[in-house]
C-alpha cells in the first residue's frame, strides 16, 4: 500500500462497489476500494445469476461491453415461466430489443470491474477488512473531517484515513450504525443445488425456466463452464430444520419431486438421474438470503452506500446486479459532486429521493408478479405475498 490517505474508500468489491469506484478513479480521485477476496470455486458456484439484457447499455458506458463479450458468459434465449397457469408463459429474445440476456460467470463478471477500477487508478486491495471506522470532526482531523478507519487481515492491521466513506457491503454487515437496520418484505431464501451438465450445451434449451410451486418457486438455468443451477424458493420457516442439512437437503429433495417442470427439464441429466433415488445431493446444496429489504438510510454524514446495501431486491426481478451497477455510477456521481464542493445536504437528499422512487417502483412490481398467482389460496408461502402486498 502507498499514501494511505484517500478521497474515498469503498468497502465491498461487488457490482455497486467496483463501479463506484472506477467511476470516481476516472474523475482523478484517489480511491481505495476494499475487496474481501474469495475463492473463485464460492463465488462461481454462488447459485448461477443471470445478467438482464439491458445491462448491455450499462456495459456499453462503463467501457466494458467489448470485454463481457469475450469472458464466456453463456447468453440466454429467452425465459419459461410456469406461473399464475399450468400453461407456460414464454418471452423469446429474439423480440428484446436488447438481445439476449446471460448466464453469468459471476466471479469473473465482478473480477473485470474491480480490473477496471484498478485501470482507471484505484488502489484495490484483496483480503483486508474493515474492521472499525469513526468519523472524525474537523477539530480532531486537524483540517476538513474524515474517516479514520482500520483494515486488518491476518498478519496485520492497516490504518487509512478517507475524506467520504463508500458502503458497498451488499446483504453483509453495514459498518455504519445507523445505516444497518433493516426493514424486510420477506424472508425468501434459496437453496441452490449445481447439476453436472449431461449433454452439451449447445445441444439443450439454454432459456431460464421458472415454475412456480405451492411452496415456492424453481429457477434452473445452465452457467457457464457446464453445470445447471437448480435453486427453490421459499420462506426460510417453510424448510424443516430440526434435522440440519440433511433436513435441507431432503425438503429441497421432496420439493424437487413435487415439480411438473423443472423435474422433466432436469431428468435427462444422466449424471443426475441416479441420485433422485437418494437424499444425497450432487455436490453441497447451498443455502443463500434472498429477501428483500430496505436498509434505513442510504446516506450519512460523510457517507453514502450502494446495491445491495442499500436495498436487496427478490431475485424474480433479474434486477439486482444491474441495479447494483446503476447505483454504484449514481453513488460515484453523487461523491464526485461533494468532493468538488457541492452541497452535501442537497446531493444526498436528491440520493435518497432516487432510491425512494426505485424501490416504490420494485415494490409495486414485486406485489403485482405475486400477487398474480392464485392458484394456491391456501399455501402460506403465496397467502403472506398476497395478502401482505394488497
Ligand atoms: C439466490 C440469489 C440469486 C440471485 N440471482 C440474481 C440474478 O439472476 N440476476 C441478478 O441481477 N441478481 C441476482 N441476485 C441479486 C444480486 O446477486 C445482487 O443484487 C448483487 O450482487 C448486488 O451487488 P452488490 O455489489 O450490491 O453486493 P455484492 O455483490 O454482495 O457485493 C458485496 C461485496 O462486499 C464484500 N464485503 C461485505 N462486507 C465487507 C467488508 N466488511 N469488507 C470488505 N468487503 C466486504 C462482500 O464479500 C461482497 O464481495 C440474486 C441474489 C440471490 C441471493
Amino acid at each position: 500500500m502507498g499514501n494511505c490517505s484517500y478521497d474515498a474508500l469503498i468497502v465491498g468489491g461487488g457490482p455497486a462497489g467496483a463501479t463506484a469506484a472506477l467511476g470516481l478513479a476516472q474523475c482523478g480521485w484517489r480511491v481505495c476500494l476494499l475487496h474481501r477476496a474469495q475463492p473463485r470455486a464460492s463465488v462461481h458456484a454462488r447459485t448461477g445469476e443471470t445478467l438482464p439484457s439491458a445491462s448491455r447499455a450499462t456495459l456499453r458506458a462503463l467501457g466494458l461491453w467489448s470485454t463481457f463479450l469475450q469472458d464466456g458468459h453463456v447468453p440466454s434465449p429467452g425465459t419459461v415461466a410456469w406461473w399464475d397457469a399450468e400453461n407456460p408463459i414464454e418471452q423469446d429474445s429474439v423480440f428484446d430489443p436488447w438481445g439476449p440476456a446471460w448466464h453469468i460467470d459471476r466471479w469473473r463478471f465482478d473480477h473485470r470491474l474491480r480490473e477496471a477500477a484498478a485501470v482507471a487508478g484505484a488502489e484495490v486491495l484483496d483480503g483486508l477488512r474493515l474492521v472499525d471506522a469513526q468519523r472524525l470532526t474537523a477539530a480532531r482531523a486537524s483540517g476538513a473531517a474524515c474517516w479514520s478507519a482500520s483494515l486488518r487481515d491476518e498478519t496485520r492491521t492497516v490504518p487509512v484515513r478517507a475524506r467520504v466513506l463508500i458502503v458497498a457491503t451488499g446483504r453483509g454487515r453495514h459498518p455504519v450504525a445507523c445505516g444497518g437496520r433493516r426493514g424486510r418484505l420477506d424472508r425468501l431464501i434459496g437453496l441452490a443445488a449445481l447439476v453436472p451438465a449431461g449433454e452439451p450445451l449447445a445441444s439443450v434449451d439454454q432459456r431460464i425456466w421458472i415454475e412456480a410451486t405451492p411452496e415456492g418457486w424453481w429457477y434452473s438455468a445452465p452457467t457457464p463452464g457446464g453445470p445447471w443451477t437448480i435453486t427453490f424458493f421459499t420462506d426460510a420457516d417453510r424448510v424443516p430444520r430440526e434435522k440440519g442439512r440433511d433436513g435441507i437437503s431432503r425438503y429441497w429433495r421432496e420439493q424437487f419431486l413435487g415439480s411438473q417442470q423443472t423435474k422433466q427439464r432436469i431428468a435427462h441429466l444422466t449424471s443426475f438421474a441416479p441420485m433422485l433415488g437418494t437424499v444425497t445431493m450432487p455436490g453441497a446444496l447451498r443455502v443463500f438470503a434472498a429477501d428483500s429489504y430496505r436498509s434505513a438510510a442510504c446516506h450519512g454524514p460523510g457517507w453514502m452506500a450502494a446495491g445491495d446495501a442499500v436495498s436487496a431486491w427478490d431475485p424474480l426481478s433479474g434486477q439486482g446486479i444491474e441495479n447494483a451497477l446503476q447505483s454504484g455510477s449514481r453513488v460515484a456521481r453523487a461523491v464526485h459532486a461533494i468532493l468538488q464542493g457541492g452541497d452535501a445536504g442537497a446531493i444526498c437528499r436528491d440520493y435518497a429521493d432516487e432510491v425512494e422512487a426505485r424501490d416504490g417502483q420494485y415494490r409495486r412490481d414485486r406485489s403485482a408478479y405475486y400477487g398474480r398467482v392464485q392458484r394456491w389460496p391456501d399455501a402460506v408461502f403465496w397467502r403472506r405475498r398476497t395478502r401482505q402486498d394488497q
